[in-house]
């Protein structure tokens, strides 16, 4: 048992560096003739656009595969965020030169974020890119692989002000069969002042909330029982048929669908099927998105809630449009209306321009109040075009950043251990997705704070939900038994 935990937590340690996680296609052989191979880096978004790609691509002839040596196609799917998630791609490139030297007709393509911010520049730096492709030209990709196939390069890194892909049936990529990702809206229009998103991504835009629905349906009679609602600040949801071609101007009769709407609509097709959602603003979530999610006992009592930082002078500086004492209060409420058991994660950035010692202080005061269960951490990296980079000196020393990252994770582990001791004694209902990791006589799931709850198998079996004494926890896992 011990031996188990302690792999659990490693595997857990390895997903809070959320935007170094890559994920790969799966093999896929509905008899179509080429092979697609898409590595995808960085956020759940990104995951969520290569299934999205896989299936615009099935139509024009291929299936996926999960072997690199295999495809005809070689897809990345690039995360921008950081400067480190850039050089990730630009040494996975140089390995797949080996590759494309003993094939040479294989066709290496770059999506997502770094293909929109580096365009045709991509291909000048890369000799081996033959296609680049923005997160809104993917219905694009059948076309421009004709032309590469007819001896030509090909980007497309077009933003959209309406493209949300409504109408595409993503093809499930690295499914447990169990949990999915929706996407509800794309693009961004924050501007927080270290980020590269609104520039990647394009403008804000909702997708409507029938086809939303309409895909939860029919993953809950699939046999999914799991929905995430993705979106970069799913808070500002909106939807109206008959708005104004900026969606912004409501018209006579006509009802506006917001994120606490949309949230109830997705509750309501089955009280079986759990509803997640990420990434909530601290700025932008409702006392109406709280009282939603206490409605109804299927949409999980879990929030992401990125805080960034715990100094108000560094918040104006980023750009974040609130203060220490407002995300304070947010949390206050979110604890009054949803109880303390509610799960809470965040996002922080250590050595923010001119982030002073006391200011870094105050990230970890800020912790220490709140107590988060879980959060992905970065030390800043400066990113070309934002904001910051324009306004900005990163004048915080690379050793100095790092060190107030150690700092801020050594806080986050002794709470995450503080707020799972809490929960042993208690009996969680748990969402089985499949054998642990680290041994098949023991199954895994999430309880609704969204933690990780392992057990010994018996006859259960995963899209099951069971009741689990939990017995036992580390920082990361919950440990215990079935007893209904
Ligand atoms: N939309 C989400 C929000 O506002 O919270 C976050 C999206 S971003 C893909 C994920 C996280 O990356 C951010 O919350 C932030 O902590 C981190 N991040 C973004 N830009 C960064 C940068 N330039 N340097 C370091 N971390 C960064
Ligand atoms: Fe980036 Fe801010 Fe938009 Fe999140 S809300 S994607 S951090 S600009």
């Amino acid at each position: 048992m011990e031996n188990l935990i302690l792999e659990i937590d490693i595997l857990r340690n390895q997903e809070s560096e959320g935007c170094e996680t890559i994920k790969t296609s799966a093999d896929q052989n509905t008899g179509n003739s080429r092979k697609l191979y898409i590595e995808s880096y960085g956020c759940q978004m990104n995951f969520s656009d290569s299934e999205i790609v896989a299936s615009i691509l099935q139509k024009d002839g291929f299936d996926t595969t999960s072997d690199i040596q295999q495809a005809d196609v070689v897809f990345l799917n690039t995360c921008s965020i950081r400067d480190k998630a850039e050089q990730t791609i630009r040494h996975r490139l140089m390995h797949i030169n080996g590759l494309k030297k003993q094939k040479p007709e294989l066709l290496v393509g770059i999506l997502g974020c770094m293909a929109e911010r580096l365009k045709s520049k991509l291909l000048e730096e890369e000799k081996i890119v033959d296609l680049v492709a923005g997160p809104d030209a993917y219905r694009d990709l059948p076309r421009l692989i004709s032309q590469v196939d007819e001896g030509a390069k090909a980007v497309n890194t077009f933003l959209s002000r309406e493209e949300t892909y409504a109408d595409i049936s993503p093809i499930r990529l690295n499914s447990n069969g169990v949990t999915a990702f929706i996407s509800i809206m794309r693009g961004c229009d924050n501007m927080c002042s270290f980020c590269v998103v609104p520039f990647t991504r394009g403008r804000e835009r909702s997708r409507d909330p029938e086809s939303i629905v309409s895909e939860a349906r029919n993953l809950f009679e699939r046999g999914y029982r799991e929905v995430t609602l993705l979106g970069q600040n799913v808070d500002s949801y909106k939807w109206n048929s008959a708005a104004d071609s900026d969606g912004l101007i409501e018209h006579n009769g006509h009802q506006i669908v917001t994120f606490a709407n949309l949230l109830e609509k997705v509750a309501l097709v089955n009280s079986d099927l759990r509803v997640r959602f990420s990434t909530s603003h601290p700025k932008d979530i409702t006392d109406e998105v709280l009282h939603t999610m206490a409605a109804y006992e299927n949409i999980c009592k879990y929030i992401h809630l990125p805080v960034q930082s715990g100094n108000t002078r560094i918040l104006e500086l980023m750009n974040r449009g609130y203060s220490r004492e407002w995300y304070l209060n947010k949390v206050l409420k979110i604890r009054e209306i949803l109880g303390v058991d509610c799960g809470l994660s965040s996002d922080m950035i250590t050595g923010f321009c001119t982030e002073t010692e006391e200011e870094h202080n105050d990230t970890l005061s800020l912790m220490d109040l709140v107590q988060f269960d879980f959060a992905y951490t970065f030390h800043y990296s400066e990113r070309p075009g934002t904001l910051a980079a324009k306004k900005y000196i990163d004048d915080i020393p690379e050793e100095t950043k790092k060190r107030r990252l150690d700092e801020i994770i050594r806080k986050l582990r002794e709470h995450s251990l503080h707020r799972n001791k809490a929960d042993v004694g208690k009996i969680h209902k748990v969402l089985i997705e499949g054998d642990s990791r680290r041994s098949a006589e023991y199954l895994q799931g999430r309880n609704t704070a969204n933690k990780v709850v392992v057990f010994p198998k018996q006859q259960y079996k995963k899209g099951q939900y069971v009741n689990v004494l939990v017995d036992d926890c580390t920082g990361g896992t919950l440990v215990g038994r079935v007893v209904s």
